[in-house]
């Protein structure tokens, strides 16, 4: 699963830097994860490392994007090819 972020985000700014895959960003709001880059950490740390650092906890499941752990691999995985061949 991708995670999201809610309305209580306080834009405090310490979730994006400790985002492995680069998924967290500046929306129009608050914060925002691309569900495309969130892997919910899986091939980079055993726990959603933006969820352990935010101090509001305002980080979820996104009900719209539940992945299994072999999707979300596989998702890890396409996304260190794409890195590799920049
Ligand atoms: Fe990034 Fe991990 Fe948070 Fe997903 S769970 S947005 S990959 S830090
Ligand atoms: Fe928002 Fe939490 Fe990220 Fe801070 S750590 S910017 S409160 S989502």
């Amino acid at each position: 699963m991708a995670l999201r972020i809610t309305d209580e985000c306080i834009n405090c700014d310490v979730c994006e830097p400790q985002c492995p895959n680069e998924a967290i960003s500046m929306g129009p709001d608050y914060y925002i994860i691309d569900p495309f880059r969130c892997t919910e950490c899986v091939g980079h740390y055993g726990e959603p490392q933006c969820q352990v650092v935010c101090p509001v906890e305002c980080i979820e499941i996104d009900p719209d994007c539940q992945e299994d752990q072999p999707t979300l691999l596989a998702k890890y995985q396409s996304l260190t090819k794409a890195e590799a061949n920049h």
